[in-house]
Formats: structure tokens, C-alpha cells, sequence
């Protein structure tokens, strides 16, 4: 007897091949830094039990942020021209006693103390944010550290860069054949004070941590970020930017606020249109390896010397990794 679909033949559906979305920051530079670190808690999505980059991070850029809307007069109109706080910046002890009464307050169900600066109001507000997704500083004195830094980038930088600031978190994205490419300048930056064109201006990104004692891998995953942004900027606006600036915020820290800039806090990276292509190419060649590594399952640990022992030491996978401590691993606290 004949079957009844003999001779009929269906062809698949044919899927249209899926574009992810790489941002330089939150996958390229991660996966380059450590794939293994990556694959797990970007990929695989698994919660890290302490989040201090995040935390540092994102208060930093945050809080920066809100100081540049207050100075242009975004959140309100009042504050327009003026510095956060007029730039004036409070004790250590008068921010422990600030987060003593916060604290109590929470605890008490009470109505919150008012802030006693700027500063530490879009500081609160940030963290706040950041408390409801689950990440808190680890100790207090990161949180200190942090407003510490603020303060003195505020009262230092901002009298003569909050007013060439043309925007921030500068948005540049580009199409590629099997991916897209995005990232987020920190800030754009007219040195002129004019009104500038497109290629007057500086891309300026912040970093939380020092110069001093930075890996060299960091430093030229830092430079390899700058130069695919550079990019970016020239597939939208027609022009490359006049510079590119690295800002180490952790530079600022110590127990005064500097009197000039410190020698460490600002690198210009350099971006010559073959250092950008050399950017590129390897931009390329690393979705290629994360998309290979998702196929395969296979995420490497980054290689020892390649990766600071900072990143390892606040790294979850650490007990189970041979690349901390120059290669040996980390000794197991039991049995
Ligand atoms: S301990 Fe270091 S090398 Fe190992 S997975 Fe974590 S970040 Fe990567």
C-alpha cells in the first residue's frame, strides 16, 4: 500500500542566523581578561558571590554622571553651573557618621537622615539602585573609598571639566556582517569651550582602580577598548576624535584631596587609523572565539601573569583555578 506522504519532501525551515550584541566592556574585554570567568558568570549567568568591581564600578560612573547633570542643570535647572557641593568636601568622619544614622534609620524603619552634601545624596541613590540587584560594597571602607574619591575628583576636575563636558555616556554602535558592535563613552569632551565639531572633541573613559601597578594585559585591553570606540565615533560622526584619555579615579585616593593632578590619574591613548584597523580585526577575532566557546563549552582560565592577582583574589572559581599566585593555585582553607 502506497504511504501517504511517499514522495512529499519538506525542507527545514531555515533560521535566520542570530546577531548578538557584543559590548566592548561587558563581553570583549571580560572574555579577553579571563574567558573562563566570563563563560560562567556572563554566559552561564551563575550569581558571583561578591560583586566589588561592579560595586566600584558602577558607583563611580554613576554618581560622576549625576555630577555632570547637576552641573548642566539636568536635574534641576537651580543647580545649572554649579559645582556639586561648590566643590567643598567633607571629613572621613563626618560620611561614617552620615552612614551610622543611615544605617540606624534602616533599621528602625525610620525616615532617612538628610545627606549632608551632594555628593553623598547621588551616592546613597546609587547604591540604593545597585542594593536592589543585590551588590554591596563588601566592607565600609570601600564605601568611604569611594565617596573620598568623588569628592576630590569634584573639587579637582570639575571647575575646568564639567563645563567642555558635550555629553555623556556617549552611545556608538556599528553593524557587522555576523554580530553588532556597542559601547558607551564615558564623556565627550570639547577642550576648545567653543561650540566644536566632531573633531575638537575627546572621548574620556573613567576607571576604578590605579595606574600604578596596573597589569600590562589590563592596560592593553584599556588601549584596545579606546581604539575600537575611536572607531565607533568615526562611523558616526564622519571624523576620529582628537584624543583619547584614560582616567585612573583610584589615583586621587589618600587621605587629602591632591592640589594638582596626579602624575598617574590621565593616560592618552594613542590612536593611529592602523593601531584603530589592528582594534578591529582583533574585535573580530574575538567574537569568533566566544562564539566557538559557546559552541564548544570550553572557556579557558586566563593564562598566569596575563591576569592580576587582584581579579583572581575576588574571583569565586579561585579555589578551583591553577592561575592564581603566579601559577600554584590558592591553598583550600580545609580540611
Ligand atoms: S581565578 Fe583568575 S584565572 Fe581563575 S577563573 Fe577566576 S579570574 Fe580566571
Amino acid at each position: 500500500m502506497k504511504k501517504p506522504f511517499s514522495g512529499i519532501s519538506v525542507p527545514l525551515p531555515t533560521t535566520p542566523p542570530v546577531k548578538r550584541r557584543y559590548s566592548i566592556t561587558q563581553d570583549i574585554v571580560p572574555f579577553r581578561r579571563c574567558a573562563r570567568q566570563y563563560g560562567t558568570f556572563n554566559v552561564h549567568k551563575y550569581a558571583p558571590a561578591y560583586q566589588t568591581q561592579t560595586y566600584f564600578g558602577t558607583t563611580l560612573h554613576q554618581v560622576l554622571d549625576r555630577c555632570h547633570s547637576h552641573f548642566h542643570g539636568i536635574i534641576d535647572p537651580a543647580t545649572k553651573g554649579l559645582l556639586p557641593d561648590n566643590g567643598k568636601i567633607l571629613g572621613d568622619q563626618d560620611i561614617l557618621d552620615y552612614f551610622d544614622e543611615l544605617r540606624i534609620a534602616e533599621k528602625l524603619s525610620t525616615a532617612p537622615p538628610t545627606p549632608p552634601s551632594d555628593i553623598v545624596k547621588y551616592f546613597v541613590e546609587v547604591e540604593n539602585g545597585l542594593k536592589s540587584r543585590g551588590i554591596r560594597a563588601i566592607k565600609s571602607d570601600n564605601r568611604l573609598q569611594v565617596v573620598r574619591i568623588l569628592q576630590y575628583f569634584n573639587a579637582l576636575e570639575g571647575p575646568v571639566l564639567y563645563p567642555r563636558v558635550i555629553d555623556t555616556e556617549h552611545r556608538l554602535q556599528a553593524d557587522r556582517t555576523n554580530h553588532i558592535l556597542h559601547g558607551v563613552v564615558d564623556l565627550l569632551v570639547d577642550p576648545t569651550t567653543s561650540a566644536g565639531v566632531p573633531e575638537d572633541y575627546e572621548m574620556w573613559d573613567y576607571k576604578g582602580s590605579t595606574r600604578v601597578g596596573l597589569n600590562p594585559k589590563d592596560l592593553e585591553n584599556y588601549e584596545f577598548q579606546m581604539r575600537v570606540y575611536a572607531k565607533l565615533y568615526e562611523l558616526k560622526h564622519g571624523v576620529l576624535p582628537r584624543r583619547a584619555i584614560l582616567y585612573f579615579l583610584n589615583e586621587l585616593d589618600g587621605p587629602t584631596c591632591p592640589s594638582k593632578q596626579p602624575v598617574n590619574a590621565l593616560i592618552e591613548v594613542s590612536i593611529l587609523p592602523t593601531e584603530i584597523d589592528n582594534a578591529v580585526i582583533e574585535f573580530a577575532k574575538t567574537v569568533m572565539q566566544i562564539e566557538q566557546a559557546r559552541v564548544t563549552g570550553n572557556w579557558q582560565s586566563a593564562i598566569p601573569g596575563d591576569i592580576s592577582e587582584k581579579d583572581c583574589a575576588i574571583c569565586d572559581l579561585r579555589w578551583d583555578c591553577n592561575t592564581p599566585n603566579g601559577g600554584k593555585g590558592v591553598k583550600l582553607r580545609y580540611p
